[in-house]
């Protein structure tokens, strides 16, 4: 069974979080641990744990995802000196909570990926 996390509440609004944008297939809000000075969570309002687990289904959310990025980006002030979109996956990929989401982060130069 897929458990619910914190982030259907924050999406169902029945625990708080500063909600910058929402429509009937994305909700983000910023990051309770900003990791930059721009550190905003884009979350898919349907529950998919991981992305491992998106289908040919889910093609115009996960489009909106990043077109929702793009604009929060915009709105923020981070466009032109840029910023990075992150999703982890699972125990490899660090992701703590499971429910798909995307990392925005920037306002600050974000350093060179280790990989
Ligand atoms: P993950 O490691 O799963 O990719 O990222 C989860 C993110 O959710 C972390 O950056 C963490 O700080 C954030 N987070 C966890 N709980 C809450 C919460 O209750 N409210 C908000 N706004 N962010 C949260």
């Amino acid at each position: 069974m897929i458990q619910e996390t914190i982030f259907s509440k924050i999406i169902r609004r029945e625990i708080y979080a500063d909600i910058l944008y929402q429509d009937e297939l994305i909700t983000a809000f910023r990051d309770i641990s900003p990791q930059a000075p721009i550190h905003v969570l884009l979350v898919t309002n349907k529950l998919i744990p991981t992305i491992n687990d998106v289908t040919d289904q889910d093609e115009k959310m996960l489009g909106r995802l990043f077109i929702v990025a793009t604009k929060i980006a915009k709105q923020q002030n981070i466009s032109d000196d840029g910023y990075r979109l992150i999703v982890n996956c699972n125990r490899h990929g660090g992701q703590e909570i499971k429910h798909l989401h995307m990392h925005l982060l920037g306002g600050r130069p974000l350093g060179t990926l280790v990989y």
